[in-house]
């Protein structure tokens, strides 16, 4: 049985106090609305990070939107694992398209950031995904495949479990486009394969691997049905509860 999980990537959005607010009323509808087994993470931006640790409960955690590579020095700016660790984070989002793209992450720094999350005993939430180019020239899934390969394959089959993979076509990224059902579930039931190519079948089936792009309360539920497809990566539709709870409801 997968772990369903529905992350909601607040990205650069929110005060302080919006952002305070916004957590309450996830944590309090998940709480009245939502039955079963299902994970909710709030990834907020990494300053609310700790006075929101404070007030999830229940099904919901926090989850960072990103961490570097070192686990402390002269890094300016940025935040490690182990220090996410102690403000209560549980999630980490990692290759996100827009770190991938505005800040040239690679993937053998995903590789190493995701071993330094998982030791601090955190989950990575590991983003990939193709360009509309890419998926135009039919390159898509070799592209995707190739990274998964090299940020995730050196780890061992204990440690891949602990990894949950979000697709995410940059295509479909806060554009409206969805991709249909079966773009989607192409694509998870790809990764899969190809996560069972390497670690066997048992542990490819235990991975959970949420869709991201533009989901919503009104296309999630053909999402969610789909065989593959074990939650999503929200971006737009987590900025209000009312929506993102009606997404988590979708199961
Ligand atoms: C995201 O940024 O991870 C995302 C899926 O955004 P949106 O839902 O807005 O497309």
């Amino acid at each position: 049985m997968r772990a369903k999980i529905v992350a909601g990537n607040w990205k650069m959005n929110k005060t302080l106090e919006e952002g305070l607010s916004l957590a309450s009323e996830v944590v309090n509808m998940v709480a009245d609305e939502v039955s079963g087994d299902v994970k909710v993470v709030l990834c907020t931006p990494s300053i609310y990070l700790h006075a929101v640790s404070k007030l999830v409960s229940g099904k919901v955690s926090v989850g960072a939107q990103n961490a570097y590579e070192k686990e402390s020095g002269a890094y300016t700016g940025e935040v490690s694992p182990a220090m996410l660790a102690t403000v209560g984070v549980k999630y980490v989002i990692l290759g996100h398209s827009e770190r991938r793209e505005y800040f040239h992450e690679t993937n053998a720094q995903l590789a190493t950031r995701t071993d330094l999350v998982l030791k601090q005993g955190q989950t990575p939430i590991f983003c990939c995904g193709e360009t509309l180019a890419q998926r135009e020239k039919g390159i898509h899934l070799d592209f995707v495949k190739q990274q998964l390969t090299e940020s995730l394959f050196h780890l061992s089959n204990e440690q891949i479990t602990k990894v949950v993979i979000a697709y995410e076509p940059i295509w479909a990224i806060g554009t409206g486009v969805t991709a249909s059902n079966d773009q989607a579930q192409e694509m998870h039931a790809l990764l899969r394969a190809h996560l069972a190519s390497k670690y066997g079948q048992s542990i490819a089936d235990s991975i959970s691997i949420l869709y991201g792009g533009s989901c919503k309360p009104d296309n999630a539920q053909g999402l969610f049905a789909c065989k593959d497809i074990d939650g999503g990566l929200i971006g737009g539709a987590s900025l209000k509860a009312r929506d993102f709870v009606d997404v988590i409801k979708s199961f």
